[in-house]
C-alpha cells in the first residue's frame, strides 16, 4: 500500500513518474552520505525545478507525492529541499498538507481560510507555498504548523476520522491496513506513528501479510533493535547488514568496542529497559491503552484498490495484536508495564510514579 490522497486509497496511478527508476534514470545527479558513514552512498542528490536536493527518499515520496497527490517528481525536489532548508520533518509537513485538502475537497474549509489558494489534490505550486508558510506560520500555515490532530481539533466537522496520526504524530509510508507488524508497531510506539520504533522492513519479506500470526513479536522484536540502535547511535538502515532484529553482529560490535562482555539476552534485557522507561514516561504524563491505536480511516476504510485491496486494520484485530504484544513486553491490559516486569528489569525505583 502507499498512502495516497490522505490515505483515501493506497494505490496511486503516478506511481511511476515519482519512483526510484525515474529519478534514477532523469533528476539523478550524484551519490552522497551522511558524515563518516562507512557504507556511503544510500543518499541521493536529486534535481529538479531548477534546484538540487539530498533526496527525496521513500518517506518523502509518499508524504509530498502520493499522499498530497503529487505525481510530479520535480515538484518533490523542490519540497524535499525546503523542508530540509527549515528543518521540517516531511511526513508530518505532507500528511498535514494532505488533509487540509481533504478537508478543502469536502467543502469543510472555505477558500477565504486558505489564504485563496486552491488546495485541491496534485497542486504542487499549493504545496511549495504550504511548506513556506508553515516554516513562518504565516496565514494558513499557522494551522498547518499544528499537525493533523490539533488541525481536526479545530476544524472539527468529523475531520477527525481522517486525520492520519497516532498520539498526534502523523503516520509514515509503511501501511498499517497491508503490514498487521506495523498497525500495532504505529500503535504502541512510544512517540507516536514512528516507523523507527517498530521497523516494517521484515514483514516486506514475508508472503503471509494477511494473518495476525507472528505479527506483535515482529513489533517488539524490531522495537527492541531501535532502542538499541538509537542509543548505540547506529543508522536503522544496518539493519539490512546487521540484521533486522538484535543479534550475534550487535553483540560482538558492543563487546568489541566496550569489553562489557555481554551476550544477546542481556543486551536485549538493556533494549527492553529502555523501553519500558519510555513507556513508562508516556503512563505517568497520562497515556494508556486507549492512546495505543490507529486513525480512524485506517481502522474503518479498507484499502480499495491494487494488491492488498480489501485490507483494513479492524479494531477488534488491533485489540487481538495489542493483548498479544502487552503479554510479550510483560505489559498488563491497561498498557501499564507490570510490577513484576518493572523489577525483572532492574526498574523498581520508577513503580511509584505508575503506580
Ligand atoms: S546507511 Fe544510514 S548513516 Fe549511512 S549514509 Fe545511509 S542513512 Fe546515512
Amino acid at each position: 500500500g502507499l498512502g495516497t490522497r490522505n490515505w483515501q486509497d493506497e494505490t496511486f496511478e503516478g506511481a511511476e513518474t515519482i519512483s526510484g527508476e525515474y529519478y534514477k534514470e532523469n533528476l539523478f545527479v550524484r551519490h552522497t552520505a551522511c558524515y563518516y558513514c562507512r557504507l556511503g552512498g544510500c543518499g541521493k542528490i536529486f534535481k529538479g525545478r531548477g534546484t538540487v536536493s539530498e533526496g527525496p527518499e521513500y518517506e518523502t515520496l509518499y508524504s509530498l507525492g502520493s499522499c498530497v497527490g503529487i505525481d510530479d517528481a520535480e515538484y518533490i525536489v523542490e519540497a524535499d529541499r525546503l523542508c530540509d532548508l527549515y528543518g521540517i520533518d516531511t511526513i508530518s509537513m505532507g500528511v498535514s498538507i494532505a488533509f487540509l485538502m481533504e478537508c478543502y475537497e469536502k467543502g469543510l474549509v472555505s477558500k477565504d481560510s486558505v489564504d485563496g489558494m486552491d488546495f485541491s489534490f496534485g497542486n504542487g505550486d499549493t504545496v511549495i507555498e504550504a511548506i513556506k508558510k508553515t516554516a513562518y506560520r504565516e496565514g494558513v500555515g499557522d494551522l498547518l504548523a499544528e499537525g493533523t490532530k490539533r488541525m481536526a481539533q479545530k476544524i472539527g466537522k468529523g475531520s477527525e476520522k481522517f486525520a492520519i496520526n497516532v498520539k498526534g504524530l502523523e503516520i509514515a509510508g509503511h501501511s498499517p491496513r497491508a503490514l498487521k507488524s506495523m498497525s500495532v508497531g504505529y500503535a504502541t510506539a512510544t512517540r507516536g506513528g514512528s516507523h523507527h520504533d517498530s521497523r516494517p522492513t521484515y514483514e516486506y519479506g514475508l508472503k503471509d501479510k494477511r494473518t495476525l500470526e507472528g505479527k506483535a513479536k515482529i513489533a517488539v522484536d524490531s522495537s527492541n533493535w531501535t532502542t538499541i540502535g538509537d542509543s548505540l547511535i547506529i543508522c536503522h538502515l544496518m539493519e539490512k547488514v546487521m540484521g533486522m532484529f538484535l543479534s550475534e553482529n550487535h553483540v560482538a560490535m558492543v563487546n568489541l568496542v566496550t569489553g562489557f562482555g555481554i551476550d544477546l539476552p542481556e543486551l536485549t534485557r538493556i533494549g527492553e529497559r529502555i523501553y519500558n522507561v519510555e513507556r513508562a514516561f508516556n503512563i505517568r504524563e497520562g497515556f494508556s491503552r486507549k492512546d495505543d491505536t490507529l486513525p480512524w480511516r485506517i481502522m474503518n476504510e479498507p484499502i480499495k484498490t491494487g494488491g492488498s485491496k480489501g485490507a483494513q486494520a479492524k479494531p477488534e484485530e488491533l485489540e487481538k495484536l495489542l493483548d498479544q504484544y502487552y503479554e510479550m513486553r510483560g505489559w498488563q491490559k491497561d498498557g501499564r508495564p507490570s510490577k513484576e516486569k518493572l523489577k525483572e528489569l532492574g526498574l523498581e525505583h520508577i513503580i511509584d510514579d505508575l503506580y
